[in-house]
């Protein structure tokens, strides 16, 4: 195996239980064989610190999968990825859609696998990983038996290690959509063709939130997607939702969502830009508004740009909302700071003169676990926010 000695003092963030190296962070890669990224991380002392995998192409050029070393094998994987599912399984013991592996926060850098019933949608975003993903199937089979999985690989993160875009059926056979349950509402899910690995699981406990509130209520869900929030709403009686979303096939499984859940009723479907029907929609009064947007800064250098949109769609909200309306305003944005976040907030309520009571500020549900050694692991900001008046 070969190895990766670090600079003099630059194992403090490793030692701390960070999982990443940067480039400027090591001194001298030794013994590296191009088909074999699995290395050892050393310390400039000769201290064997982890073992991990490299990739010269990338910023964060290496990532630590062990604090031992010890090889990465087919049961080091398998290991791992069984922590994950016991944490899930104690975390919810019901439930049939979650995040079974999420990448940093399960010590498995780079890998996403997300679990639909009895199908598992994978996605692969380092190089080290994608080496390792014959073991990983081999692994998750050995464990779950799987009924169908899938590699959606078209994530562009993967271009950031020079990986190719693909999605692939990696064994058995995976149906048109498959049909999940979630806390008593029933979804189909699109796994070959559906957005990131199909669902939206990271937002589960907050629609159960919106659920709790919106007994008698108006609805406004901005970009709904497959119906997370919209059908939460009906769930808990809402008076009325309408849906906003620019994606026809996620419209399209909304409406089918809708009728296997007997909420066609109350609910309107509308096709638009949601930047366009929010200025549309300018005189109407919504008692509770939903924005959950897909992430509008997507690097580093990106996130002035970003904010303005995150600004302009909450200002046409908050200026929406019906006296003391609720406000649940998202951001998957991983660039934007909790601070940032609600420092946009209060931008965009100064801008609607309005003024609300922060009544709940929330992340991700716990399936995505977030690792205190790195805040990088929590991504998702959603605040609901209580117009005074
Ligand atoms: N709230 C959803 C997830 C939203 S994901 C849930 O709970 O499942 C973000 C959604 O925004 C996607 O469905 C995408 O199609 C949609 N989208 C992206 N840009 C948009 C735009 N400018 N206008 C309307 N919808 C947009």
């Amino acid at each position: 195996m070969g190895e990766i000695i670090l600079k003099k003092g630059e194992d403090r963030r490793i030692k701390s239980g960070h999982l990443w190296i940067f480039n400027n962070e090591i001194e001298e890669v030794r013994d590296f064989m191009p088909d074999d990224p699995i290395l050892k991380i050393v310390s400039a002392e000769g201290r064997v610190l982890g073992t991990g995998y490299y990739n010269k192409h990338s910023l964060i050029a290496a990532r630590i999968l062990s604090w031992k070393d010890e090889s990465i094998d087919r049961a080091f994987l398998l290991r791992r990825i069984k922590e994950a599912k016991n944490l899930r399984e104690s975390l919810y013991p019901d439930l049939n859609c979650y995040r079974l592996v999420y990448s940093e926060a399960d010590f498995l850098p780079g890998l996403i696998i997300d679990k639909y019933n009895e199908y598992f949608s994978i996605q692969i975003l380092t190089t080290g990983m994608e080496y390792l993903t014959p073991l990983i199937l081999e692994a998750l089979n050995e464990l779950a038996g799987p009924a169908g999985v899938i590699l959606k690989n078209d994530s562009s993160f993967r271009t950031l290690e020079n990986l190719q875009l693909y999605v692939k059926v990696a064994s058995g056979e995976i149906p048109r959509t498959v049909e999940i349950d979630e806390r008593g509402i029933r979804y189909k899910v699109d796994l070959l063709e559906g957005q990131k690995t199909g669902f939206f699981c990271d937002q589960k406990e907050n629609r159960l939130l919106l659920r709790d509130i919106s007994r008698g209520k108006k609805i406004l869900d901005c970009f709904s997607y497959t119906g997370g929030f919209a059908l939460n709403a009906l769930k808990g009686d809402a008076a009325s939702v309408m849906a906003v979303d620019s994606s026809s096939r996620a419209l399209e499984l909304l409406t089918e969502n809708a009728a296997l859940n007997g909420y066609e009723k109350k609910l309107t479907i509308e096709k638009a830009d949601c930047f366009d029907k929010l200025k549309e929609l300018r005189g109407e009064r919504f008692d509770i508004i939903v924005l959950d947007p897909p992430a509008f800064i997507k690097s580093k250098n990106k996130v002035k740009e970003g904010i303005k949109g995150y600004i302009e769609i909450n200002i046409s909200a908050m200026k929406m909302l019906a006296p003391r309306g609720v406000l649940v305003t998202c951001s998957c944005s991983y660039h934007l700071s909790e601070d940032d976040f609600l420092a946009m907030l209060r931008i965009s309520a100064g801008r609607s003169r309005r003024q609300f009571r922060l009544s709940r500020l929330t992340s991700q549900a716990p399936y995505h676990p977030v690792l205190l050694a790195m805040p990088e692991t929590r991504y998702l900001k959603c605040a609901f926010l209580q117009a005074v008046n």
